[in-house]
């Protein structure tokens, strides 16, 4: 492409509305521009990119033996309704409003469980791997960070049919695979977070993930073992609370102004494993009291799924008084004057010589027995892992990071077959529902996150597999200058026909200008072609990423170029951590 007659709207100023790192530079260097909140344009660069990633995943998918299909994003509301998705999606669903009974897909297990209701007939036709690459739309209620959260964005989801549940095992791993090879073709250093349970029959799902301070998730990882989970189920070997040999009798004490740990710890000398610090939630309209140890950081996730509770918040200080007679920093486990259930973290399981607000304002008690003085309901593990925890796996100290989700893989059995009516006979004769899985990957995400682990202060730093155009040619003075026209034109035509791509900056701009474009937009290599060198029979090549630069004899330029190409491509940061 000449760049003189392209479109690449390249920005000098920071987009003063982006938020990430990787929606700056997409929209610098003219990939996408936004249309609307959560809506993005891409422009020619973007989209030659766009079409790189999902060639990589067509070909990984094809290679698994998954058929491409395309379904449409408007969809009968009847279906959704079906499997009672019309209400669980609530407003993330986009509802057509001139149009009775369509919606927009956010996804698209309830059409492919339409369509195999309709055509699968016997166990004879299964397993089947069906995949698309095309739109969703889900109304998030924060778009943000570009298009690594949109309303409109572009997924690639396949959907697994099997006879039974090892069948399922089979589809499942084979998407592991297949999203490994992606991922790493595209150049993503990533891990692989959730657990499968292993059990033939289990449901299960799993997480790719990218690390980046863009990511909205939180994950806790062992660099030594490869552990990895979302800090949502993530656990550590945390040393739990002694029992001590002896219980002193109860006793309440005066706290004068005691609101936290910490004044228990300073003020009244207390070592912080004594210290049980008791929060109320509000389950289902319910109250709960929550006991952690001390400084322990309650993980919301976590005590909503333990509670199975479909919302869960805070008490408001109106409802601690109502329900404890006391405010946050004096509640505890003894003496409440409202019954609730009282679920304590795992840490503290049948610790005694504990300290505890007495819910009465400025009062605790100390030498609780949980075992002697109070009801435990349930001990589970409701705490969040800090960084620097012990694995649970290996015992080395993990990390917490930020990461970005670009891909999900997950047993999803027979809800959606079951209710849309998805059966095929048996090998005897018996009628039974399709056992499902459902995989996607966010293709913009790939990108996005490629671009957060992959920059420097100047720009994108390309991989070729993934980059817009392999080699940005530099024509420098090519206003002032026949001979570097000339050489530049000759070489723009034998790269492309030796299967190089070309981005040929052949305008009468500054090198200056030439030379930060070339760097913000990140071409693996770039190929500068000047009157100087050219009198030396010379050109030159500079890798974009390392800066290394090599001067080369123009006749062999076209044969240097594929082979720092191929080098590039091999390089080992292209090689995922696990
Ligand atoms: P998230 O938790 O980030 O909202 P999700 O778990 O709802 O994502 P899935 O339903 O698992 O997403 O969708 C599969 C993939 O689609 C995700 O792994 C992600 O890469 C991508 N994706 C999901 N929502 C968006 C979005 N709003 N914008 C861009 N990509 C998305
Ligand atoms: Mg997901």
């Amino acid at each position: 492409m000449r760049y003189s007659r392209a479109f690449i709207p390249t920005l000098r100023q920071l987009p003063a509305d982006a938020q990430a790192v990787s929606h700056q530079l997409m929209l610098r260097a003219g990939l996408i521009r936004q249309l609307a909140a959560g809506v993005y344009s891409f422009l020619p660069l973007g989209w030659r990119v766009m079409q790189k990633v999902m060639r990589i995943i067509r070909e990984e998918m094809d290679r698994i033996g998954a058929q491409e299909f395309h379904f449409p994003a408007l969809n009968p509301a009847e279906i959704w309704q079906q499997t009672g998705r019309i209400q669980t999606m609530g407003d993330v669903l986009f509802h057509i409003k001139n149009r009775e009974g369509l919606v927009l897909a956010p996804t698209h297990e309830e059409v492919v469980a339409f369509h195999a209701r309709q055509h699968i007939r016997s166990y004879r036709e299964l397993p089947q791997i069906w995949y698309q690459i095309q739109p969703k739309f889900r109304n998030e209620p924060r778009p943000r960070f570009g298009v690594l959260r949109g309303r409109q964005f572009t997924m690639k989801d396949s959907y697994s049919l099997d006879a039974d549940w090892e069948g399922l095992d089979r589809s499942y791993e084979l998407h592991a695979q297949a999203y490994r090879r992606i991922f790493t073709r595209c150049g993503l250093r990533f891990f692989v977070v959730g657990a499968s349970s292993g059990a033939m029959g289990g449901s299960a799902s799993q997480e790719f993930m990218v690390e980046s301070p863009a990511g909205e998730d939180t994950c806790a990882r062992c660099s030594r073992c490869g552990y990895a989970a979302n800090v949502e189920i993530a656990r550590s070997a945390v040393e739990p609370t002694a029992r001590l040999p002896e219980s002193a009798p109860l006793e309440r004490f005066a706290t004068p102004g005691v609101r936290t740990i910490d004044d228990l710890i300073t003020q009244h000398g207390i070592p912080e494993e004594r210290c049980a610090k008791a929060l109320v939630y509000i389950a289902d309209g319910e109250p709960v009291l929550v006991l952690l140890r001390g400084n322990d950081e309650l993980n919301e996730a976590k005590l909503q799924a333990v509670l199975g509770a479909a919302a869960l918040r805070p008490a408001t200080p109106e409802e601690l008084r109502q329900y404890t007679g006391a405010s946050a920093g004096s509640i505890g486990p003894i003496g409440l004057p409202t019954p609730m259930r009282i679920i304590a973290d795992e840490r503290l399981r049948d610790a005694n010589e504990l300290v505890s607000g007495a819910n009465a304002d400025g009062y605790h008690y100390r030498h609780i027995d949980l075992r002697r003085d109070c009801r435990i309901d349930l001990y589970a593990d409701v705490r969040t892992v800090q960084p620097g925890e012990p694995c649970p796996e290996c015992g080395a100290a993990l990390e917490v990071v930020r990461a970005i989700e670009v891909g999900h893989i997950f047993k999803l059995g027979t809800k959606y077959s079951e209710a849309l009516g998805a059966r095929f006979l048996d090998e005897r004769g018996h009628e039974r529902p399709i056992v499902m899985g459902s995989y996607g990957i966010g293709v913009e995400r790939i990108i996005a996150a490629f671009i957060e682990q992959n920059h420097d202060e100047h720009g994108i730093c390309w991989i070729p597999a993934i980059a817009p155009y392999h080699v940005h040619l530099l024509a420098l003075g090519i206003e002032r200058s026949d001979a570097v026209r000339q050489h530049s034109d000759e070489l723009y035509s034998s790269l492309w026909a030796a299967g190089v791509e070309v981005l040929y900056d052949d305008r009468e701009e500054s090198a200056g200008v030439k030379f930060n474009d070339a760097d913000l937009l990140g071409l693996p290599l770039q190929l500068i072609v000047s009157a100087r060198g050219l009198e030396a029979g010379t050109v030159e090549l500079k890798e974009r990423r390392s800066g290394r630069r090599h001067h080369v004899a123009l006749a062999e330029a076209v044969d240097k170029v594929a082979e720092l190409l191929r080098a590039l491509q091999e390089e080992p940061w292209t090689q995922p951590a696990h």
